[in-house]
């Protein structure tokens, strides 16, 4: 189909166009299904009671290597968040302790303590599903407020940093509201 496009584009300048543009649906479409795939395991999380309604999943070449939730209630450990949860898998997983080859598909924007941790273990790109503002809207008081906000936006690093669009974001920001009742805040 890119094929039959590129062919009937008359100038360069359109061909090359439209073959970007079809580059970027595909990177939306392969985005949209890992996302999904993190604001799954938030809702999960949420019905095994282990934590809060954040989800993340790091993927090699295409394929999850780790997809975990929030385990911070079952845990009883305030730092065994979605993101930190996933990279320890993943690391134990690929037997490494740098994941420069993975992406990391977040639920909710991640909070320093994840960014941190995203950072150190080399992940090359980030996307995350709902902003903060989401969690935050919801109740999740000031102190993990503070420590949840715009972290996507602030922070400096190498990583490329992204924030899903379209139905991966709305399907992201509805875990907050659609949990609501179902989890107590600790
Ligand atoms: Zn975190």
């Amino acid at each position: 189909m890119e094929d039959a496009k590129v062919v009937e584009a008359k100038d360069g300048a359109i061909s090359v166009a439209s073959a970007f543009a079809g580059y970027q649906e595909a990177v939306q479409d392969r985005d949209h299904i890992f996302i999904t795939k993190a604001v799954e395991e938030a809702y999960k999380g949420v019905e095994c009671g282990d934590g809060g309604p954040f989800g993340a999943v790091v993927v090699c070449k295409d394929e999850v290597v780790a997809s975990c939730h929030n385990m911070v209630l079952k845990h009883t450990d305030p730092t065994a968040h979605a993101e930190v949860t996933a990279i320890r898998e993943a690391c134990k997983k690929l037997n490494q302790i740098e994941l420069a080859e993975c992406e990391i598909y977040a639920s909710c924007e991640p909070c320093p303590m994840c960014f941190g941790a995203i950072h150190l273990s080399r992940i090359k790109r980030l996307v995350y599903g709902a902003k903060a503002e989401a969690a935050i809207a919801i109740g999740f008081d000031d102190f993990i407020a503070d420590a949840l906000r715009g972290t996507g936006v602030y922070q400096k690093s190498n990583l490329e940093i992204k924030k899903a669009d379209g139905n991966g974001a709305i399907i992201a920001e509805q875990v907050f509201e659609k949990t609501k009742e179902k989890f107590t805040m600790y």
